[in-house]
């Protein structure tokens, strides 16, 4: 069997940092196998260090930051994608979003989570899915601006993973085969967060009613990538001398896979004294005297935890 090809039609470089939308080629043409790749390097790392939050919540909320560029690097306009998981395990509260540029080139990432601090010192060093995240929902928002629909999709968390999360919506919500991998962890060089994932969906080809239509001649091929993607081991996920594309050719180099060029994502955050101080509006003015000290208010964001005062 002669080499499948690797094609590159990426004009960008960056290893780190970026989402590359790929297809895997094989002997069908309009093959209907696709998948995003996503690496987080310092942009993982501003992100979390913002914060003090436990290895395990920081690893989590990783994790789902990757698994928000993934699907946020799908927007095709202007507007947002919020992951929010509210649960009752050590994890609380649980949000990540991602807003796009509108022309599928960048994307800003932010996320923050809510800790139960009692929880955790109670559940010993290594907590299991169930008592980290325990009972909730994890819910999907996209928003694509005023003339464009609001959709939210929302999955029970009942002890699963994150990712099966995402699996089970995407076959729920959308009937999308899918396969995914999600890995954050500290660099064990640097010590910095990094964080990667792969995404593969097997896409219909068309629809007749509400039927969808998985062709027969790519199922082969579908269930070759997703055997694949578990074979990917967690440090090849992260491993900042392999880039996405090597990556890519190393597993799907059977069929040839053909990877587009990349989002480009960076750490942003939409918080601003003009939207706080909408928010003290809403007080009473005795309200604002109590939460005041010394006649000053401030306000920190949740997302990047930068301060903001006030005097009242
Ligand atoms: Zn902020």
């Amino acid at each position: 069997m002669a080499e499948a090809p690797i094609i590159i039609d990426s004009k960008n470089s960056d290893a780190d940092n970026i989402v590359k939308p790929f297809q895997v080629e094989g002997e069908n043409i309009e093959a209907d196998v696709r998948g995003r790749a996503t690496r987080l390097g310092t942009v993982l790392e501003q992100i979390l260090s913002a914060h003090d939050y436990p290895e395990i919540v920081a690893q989590t909320l990783g994790e789902v930051l990757v698994l928000t560029a993934t699907l946020g690097s799908m927007l095709k306009f202007e507007g947002t994608l919020t992951i929010q998981a509210k649960a009752d395990g050590i994890i609380k509260m649980l949000v990540a979003d991602y807003k796009s540029s509108g022309d599928n080139t960048a994307g800003e990432l932010r996320g923050y989570a809510d800790v139960d601090y009692e929880k955790l010192k109670a559940s010993g060093d290594n907590p299991d899915m169930e008592t980290l995240l325990g009972d909730g929902y994890l819910a999907m928002t996209m928003d694509q601006g005023a003339d464009m629909e609001r959709y939210q999709g929302i999955v029970e968390l009942t002890g699963k993973n994150l990712s099966d999360c995402a699996i089970e919506y995407f076959a729920n919500s959308e009937q999308t085969p899918t396969a995914l991998r999600l890995k954050a962890d500290k660099d064990p060089v640097t010590g910095n967060w990094r964080g990667g994932g792969i995404m593969v969906q097997h896409l219909p080809k068309g629809e007749t009613g509400t039927t969808r239509n998985l062709s027969d001649d790519t199922s082969e091929q579908w269930a070759r990538a997703s055997a694949f993607l578990q074979s990917v081991k967690d440090e090849e996920l992260l491993d900042p001398s392999l880039d996405i594309d090597a990556l890519l050719y190393r597993l799907f180099h059977e069929d040839g896979v053909r990877v587009f060029d990349a989002v480009n994502l960076k750490r942003g955050c939409r918080c601003s004294q003009e939207k706080l101080a909408s928010v003290l509006a809403k007080f009473t003015n005795d309200d604002l005297q109590d939460m005041a000290d010394d006649g000053k208010i401030e306000m920190t964001c949740e997302f990047c935890n930068k301060a903001y005062h006030f005097e009242v």
